[in-house]
Parts: structure tokens; sequence; C-alpha cells
């Protein structure tokens, strides 16, 4: 039986890849990937829908850590900084970024590495912004077992920046649906010119 948490993302800087490329991994992560939801009730799945979680990484799984919290809460306004560094959840329908599908990158709100393409992104109907697949070695997961569940989350793999949770019931071409707090993004629309890495 495969074990749905035996694809640990790379944590690794992305690399820059044209869109035949991008779409090239995707293919490779749709072969590596095996996500499955577990047999649950509707009420129980009904949760696991949402993005939320609280828990930080440790042991096997640590969440890369670029800057001290208290730095990044200096940095950060107080509602961005609840989702990045204490695991909040935003209201589901709450982020413009949700209804947004122009062409662009979504880069993470703390550290400003590109996390996803809009090419990936599709609606989920949940109300978080969601994504079939990230940039390659943009975001790392680990086991988040809050709520009874076994879950896994997801964050950025540069700064360690909570982004939201990934489940198996998305649309192809991997299945996989990055549901992702529209707060701990921001989106560069197509043409403007990335921001500088920060921290
Ligand atoms: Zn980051």
């Amino acid at each position: 039986m495969s074990d749905m948490y035996d694809h640990w993302t790379p944590m690794s800087r992305p690399t820059p890849v044209g869109r035949r490329g991008f779409l090239a991994q995707a293919g490779a992560s749709l072969m590596s990937t095996r996500l499955a939801l577990p047999l649950l009730g509707s009420g129980a799945a009904l949760i696991l829908s949402a993005c939320g979680g609280r828990s930080r990484g440790s042991g096997d799984h640590p969440v890369p850590e670029l800057l001290p919290r208290e730095e990044w809460r200096d940095i950060l306004p107080a509602d961005r900084y609840r989702i990045l560094f204490e695991d909040g959840t935003e209201p589901a329908g709450s982020s413009p970024l949700d209804k947004i599908y122009e062409p662009g990158t979504y880069i993470c709100a703390a550290c400003f590495q590109p996390l996803f393409s809009s090419e990936a992104k599709y609606d989920s109907t949940t109300g978080w912004p969601s994504f079939w697949t990230h940039l390659p070695g943009a975001v790392g997961t680990r086991p988040d077992d809050t709520f009874f569940m076994r879950r896994t989350e997801c964050h950025c793999s540069r700064c360690g920046g909570h982004q939201g949770h990934v489940f198996g019931d998305g649309p192809p071409p991997t299945g996989e649906r990055w549901c992702i707090n529209g707060l701990a993004l921001e989106f560069v629309p197509e043409g403007q010119t990335l921001p500088e890495l920060r921290g």
C-alpha cells in the first residue's frame, strides 16, 4: 500500500522553467504523487476540504526557518503574520485572489519566493485559492495531525511560511488540490517584474 506521505517535496529553490518545462515537471509530479482521501463520513470530508490547521513542523519534517518569527512579526501585517507563522486560516471566500484567473505568478507573501503559476490555478469552489500543482521545489509539505485527522500541510520551502494544505481531490493532470490562504500569497501579473527575495 502506498503511503500518501512518501513524496516529500525537496526543500530546494525553484529553478526557472519555461511553459513547456513547467508542464513537463507537473506531469512528473503526477507520476510521483499518490494522494488519496481517507475513507471518511461526509461530515469529516467537509472538514477535510478546509485549509485550516495548527501545528509547526518537528522531528523528521522540520519547517525551514529563514528568519526568527519575531522579525517576520515586525515585517508583516498582523493578518498575514497570523496565517504565515501562526498557521492561521482565513475565512473561506474572503480572499480576492480566490477569483483571479489572469496570467501571472503567485509569490510567498513573506519572502516573495514564487510558489504557484496561474497556469495551475482552478476554481475548486471551496472559497480558497486552489492550484493543481506548485512551482518545482517551491513548496514543502509535512504531516498535520490536528483535528483528529491526518492531513498534509504545505509551506514555502524558503521561509517556512504556512500556506495551507494539499488534498487528493483535485483535477487532472495531478489530481492534487493545493488549498492556499490568499493572505499567504501575493499575485504578480504577467509582465510585471517579480520582487527581490526578502529575508
Ligand atoms: Zn516564503
